[in-house]
């Protein structure tokens, strides 16, 4: 088995992985391990933009980016995350396009920016432009402009090696068990500190915006080694994912005047956010189209809408408002060229021409590994940190995104939050020794690994899978009850059973063994399906991204507390709700005051 060192281990190659790469490398020999090439993760595909108040178009302040980032969550960000965020954007931004990146220009040669969901001016007012764009492309820019980086800096680039296990002596990290997917052979990495930046988990659901590979792996291989997971319950439901095929319909499409209708042609969230209508944060939305639905008002009675971008359309309700502004199909195809090209291709609908039927899709995880803001893992309540163990981006949690995350958020939190963690790590090598590897630091992953590989049971990776996902789209879903979740939860462990007992699997080769590797990304699956649903059960009320038809309410004297899950010896879920929700009380009174939350 092969031993690699490196100060640094990074494990993702996204936009969080790659900025943390960068500065870790400014410091430290730093190695990224990706199991995909470095720019095929799914920061690629993100459309609409980054967040960040830079006000090159109209008035914005990093004050407002955080009261909307903080109402968007429902009140559940911890506020200094949230301050943090939204005043380092601006710097972080600024970075990005001295680092090379291609961000679209306004007449007089700055940044341009776009309206998105939650946006507003003066804590909750009008809608704001401040979503920094390339096109419909902007993660796609970030990953190549860093990733060419990252190159010119040294980082070691280590690409299609899946990292499958934390490596700890006593409670210090020393590295992480990776298999090269090509050979099949394990290999070790010894390091001084890791960070994991492996992404989200949407595909624990049936309608998911993300990608086959985002199964939460970061998640659980912390999880196995005591670390707990944070406020798991609360996944977002992006409201516009294309009918049926869950793929991204960016919010920049509402952003440049794009309107949710019904059967009956009515532009609904005029009924359900009077203010800023279809540019009201996803969650609310997401619930607003479920209840159309429901209702009967689907088109032609079935389980989507319409998202309509003609220009006679947008024009029509731009006149309606009295804006001055007016589209032309030239400027949806400048602007939204890879939604165009997505519709036409796997839908044979002309944004342009005809409106898009729509579903909410599951798309992104405000939970995820607790840490503090310099990217800490952090265990407790207490916020006591691993020695050596960071994560950053999406599968952690800072938590920036409480209950619901607002558009552009989540590439601002990669490179800001990605920014922190790597300039620590850098600080924290220079400072600190290699600790020996335990003995066989691989045995124990070896032997499950080689359990899945000759596993000969009845139970197929597919059929397993896909049942968990519909179990979870039915009952966590965009809402839920006690009864539901508890069905879900019994779903799982009986199919985590099945995964364990009478799991068959048909390639027993090593080399580019995806079914292998398919099936151990299934155990971390069923993992994060677990702790979401437990989770969600044990959370009495309903705040963003989680819905409770049977606690319906936001309950603010009971639940302005975080959700820690832990696992336990005999495989069961510990929750533990001690964490408080950091409202800055340094200044006295909460920030921002928690208040009904309406659009
Ligand atoms: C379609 C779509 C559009 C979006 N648009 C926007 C937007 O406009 N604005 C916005 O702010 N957000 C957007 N988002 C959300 C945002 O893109 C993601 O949350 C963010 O890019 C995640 O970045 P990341 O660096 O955390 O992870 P990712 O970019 O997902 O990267 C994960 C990395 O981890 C690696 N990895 C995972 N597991 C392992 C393992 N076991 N071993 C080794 N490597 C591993 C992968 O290879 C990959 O390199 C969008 C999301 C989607 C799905």
């Amino acid at each position: 088995m092969q031993t690699h060192q490196y100060e640094a281990v990074i494990v993702g190659a996204g936009g969080a992985g790659l900025m943390a790469a960068l500065y870790a490398s400014r410091g430290a020999r730093t190695a990224v391990l990706s199991k995909l090439y470095p720019t095929r993760s799914h920061t690629g595909t993100a459309q609409g933009g980054i967040g960040a108040a830079l006000g090159n178009l109209d008035e914005d302040h990093p004050e407002w980016h955080a009261f909307d980032t903080v109402k968007g969550s429902d009140y559940l960000a911890d506020q200094d995350a949230a301050l943090l965020l939204a005043q380092d954007a601006v710097s972080a931004v600024i970075e990005l396009e001295h680092l090379g990146l291609p961000f679209d220009r306004t007449p007089d040669g700055r940044i341009a920016q776009r309206r998105f969901g939650g946006h507003t001016s003066n804590f909750g007012g009008q809608p704001v432009r401040r979503a920094c764009h390339a096109a419909d492309r902007t993660g796609h820019m970030i990953l190549q402009t860093l990733y060419q980086q990252c190159i010119k800096n040294n980082v070691m680039f280590f690409d299609e090696y899946h990292v499958v296990d934390l490596i700890r002596n006593g409670d210090t990290v020393a590295g992480v068990v990776a298999v090269n997917i090509d050979s099949g052979e394990l290999h070790i990495f010894h390091s001084k500190a890791v960070l994991f930046a492996t992404g989200g988990w949407g595909r624990v659901w049936e309608i998911t915006s993300n990608a086959h590979t985002l199964t939460g792996d970061g998640n659980v291989i912390t999880f196995r080694r005591g670390v707990p997971m944070q406020d798991m319950e609360f996944f977002q439901f992006h409201p516009t994912g294309i009918y049926k095929m869950g793929i991204l319909i960016t919010e920049g499409v509402r952003g440049e005047g794009g309107v949710l209708l019904n059967d009956r042609g009515e532009r609904f969230m005029e009924r359900y956010a009077p203010s800023i209508k279809d540019l009201a944060s996803r969650d609310v939305i997401s619930r607003a189209i479920y209840l159309e639905i429901q209702a009967g008002r689907g088109i032609k009675g079935k389980r989507y809408v319409h998202l309509d971008v003609t220009p006679e359309t947008v024009n029509r309700y731009f006149a309606e408002a009295g804006e001055s502004r007016r589209i032309t199909r030239e400027d949806i195809e400048a602007k939204l060229p890879d939604i165009l090209d997505f519709c036409r291709t796997y839908l044979g609908v002309d944004p342009v021409r005809e409106p898009m039927p729509i579903q909410p899709t599951a798309h992104y995880g405000m939970g995820g590994i607790p840490t503090d803001l310099d990217g800490r893992v952090i265990l407790d309540a207490q916020r006591t940190p691993v020695p050596g163990l960071y994560a950053a981006g999406e599968c952690a949690c800072v938590s920036v995104h409480g209950a619901n995350r607002l558009g552009t958020n989540s590439l601002t939190d990669l490179i800001v939050f990605g920014r922190r963690a790597g300039r620590h790590m850098a600080e924290y090598c220079q400072g600190a020794q290699f600790v020996p590897l335990p003995s066989n630091p691989a045995g124990e992953v070896e032997a499950e690994l080689e359990r899945l590989r000759h596993a000969s049971g009845t139970s197929k990776p597919y059929q397993l899978r896909a049942e968990m996902q519909a179990v979870m789209m039915n009952h966590v879903g965009v809402f839920r009850t006690g009864e539901g979740i508890q069905t879900a939860i019994d779903t799982v462990r009986r199919l985590k059973e099945q995964y364990r007992n009478n799991l068959g699997i048909d390639d027993r080769g090593s080399r580019f063994n995806t079914d292998l590797l398919e099936a151990w990304e299934l155990g971390c699956l069923l993992d994060i399906a677990e702790v979401t649903a437990v989770s969600a059960l044990a959370r009495q009320e309903s705040r963003g991204g989680h819905s409770r038809e049977d606690f319906p309410k936001r309950d603010d004297e009971h639940w302005l507390v975080h959700t820690l899950a832990y696992g336990t010896a005999d495989d069961d879920i510990r929750l533990n709700h001690e964490k408080k929700v950091d409202m800055c009380l340094a200044e006295k009174d909460p920030r921002f005051k928690p208040k009904e939350r309406v659009y």
